[in-house]
């Protein structure tokens, strides 16, 4: 927390506004539509529930397939099964990281095929890397379907100097813990449909009739924010700069103490785009590393620093078994590699200086050695 929230929780308990509607909820929606230059958002009480109003407000149903990145978290699919649907994942391309257009391409080709495109296409802006969205775009206009964009981790990134989240017919933020600005728990459908969005409203407080008693024709969910949460939303919506400035710093730190050693790239920021840097990833040629990527998350947490791998391809996971899957080339699966060579480092925006030079001087320490 920035210190800026509680003039805005304060506000909720002084106006006795303890309930998921009220002052800040209004305030919140319009400043961050205004901060990422879209006609409106809907605030909900988590990204997933943002990704799922959006499938519900394009009418994807059981049966319907929707393509989603397969290199994501768990969340950016989930909604389609809620929905009764079958995702079908599609591959990574190996310079942002994020959806290869040849394997959407390829998959869009198939299923027009077969006569059966699908309703909505998911596109990750993974760890503050926005697509290759011009590509992809072109592809889901040729064919007709929406787009999605999952910017949950890539608040305040930008492709072609327009913010991420504003491509596609709707886009969805997240505001979890672990997110560059957190409510705790919440999260944004945004989009340039006014009529949508108050759609999304509606379906996001149970479907309630405008009559007196309560009357339901349509099945609704509970997905509306907290007042008090959106006062918190609003603190921290005015130091996302700040935040993006500090992740910046962070990553530029650890790029410019470890690009000596050839064996570590780190995902770049490509031509035409603005990161947020979210999180500082990084893959090891382990080969020319001589240690693993599993050994370097060990040596971390023989010293008390946690790292993470990247995220485990959707299409490997149990859940999703024998779920239809497109590579980036029939033989070389782009996220599947990036997976098994890959590293998130810390990159908390309250590291310090002397916390940073720790994990950097551990990972010169092991290559070092190594060599
Ligand atoms: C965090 C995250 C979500 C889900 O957001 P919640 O608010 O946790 O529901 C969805 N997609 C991606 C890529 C995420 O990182």
């Amino acid at each position: 927390m920035s210190g800026k929230e509680m003039k805005y929780i304060q506000e909720a308990f002084d106006s006795n506004w303890i309930a998921p509607l009220g002052f800040n909820v209004d305030e919140f929606e319009k400043e961050f539509a205004n901060y990422i230059g879209t006609k409106g958002a809907v605030a909900v009480s988590s990204g997933t529930a943002a990704i799922h109003l959006a499938l519900s407000l394009l009418e994807v149903k059981r049966g319907d397939t929707v393509f989603c990145s397969t290199l994501t978290f768990v969340a950016s699919a989930n909604p389609i099964l809620y929905q009764g649907a079958e995702p079908v994942f599609i591959d990574s391309e190996p310079n942002s990281w994020n959806m290869s257009p040849v394997a959407l391409k390829k998959a869009f080709e198939d299923a027009d095929r077969k006569g059966k495109l699908p309703k909505a296409v998911i596109i990750v802006q993974l760890y503050g890397q926005s697509a290759k969205m011009d590509e992809l775009q072109s592809i889901c206009n040729a064919y007709q379907v929406p787009i999605i964009e999952d910017a949950a981790e890539s608040l305040g990134s930008k492709y072609k100097g327009k913010f991420s989240g504003t491509f596609g017919e709707y886009g969805i933020f997240s505001f979890n813990g672990n997110k560059i600005i957190t409510t705790s728990g919440g999260g944004m459908l945004v989009s340039n449909h006014q009529e949508a969005l108050n759609k999304a409203r509606f379906l996001a407080t149970q479907a309630r009739d405008p009559a007196i008693h309560y009357q339901h024709s349509k099945l609704g969910f509970n997905y509306r924010l907290s007042n008090v949460l959106a006062g918190i939303g609003r603190g921290q919506l005015e130091v996302l700069d700040e935040r993006i400035r500090r992740k910046r710093e962070i990553f530029q730190t650890y790029e410019k103490e470890l690009k000596k050693f050839s064996c570590i790239s780190f995902l770049k920021e490509l031509k035409d785009s603005f990161s947020n840097r979210w999180l500082t990833t990084l893959t090891i040629n382990e080969n020319q590393a001589g240690v693993t990527v599993e050994e370097i998350l060990k040596a971390f947490e023989k010293e008390n620093i946690e790292a993470r791998p990247i995220w485990k391809p959707l299409h490997l996971q149990p859940l999703f078994k024998n779920i239809p899957y497109y590579p980036h080339h029939k033989d070389v699966s782009i996220s599947e590699k990036i997976f098994s060579t890959g590293i998130c480092l810390p990159s908390g925006t309250s590291m310090t200086e002397v916390d940073q030079n720790r994990v950097i001087n551990c990972i010169e320490r092991l290559l070092c050695h190594s060599h």
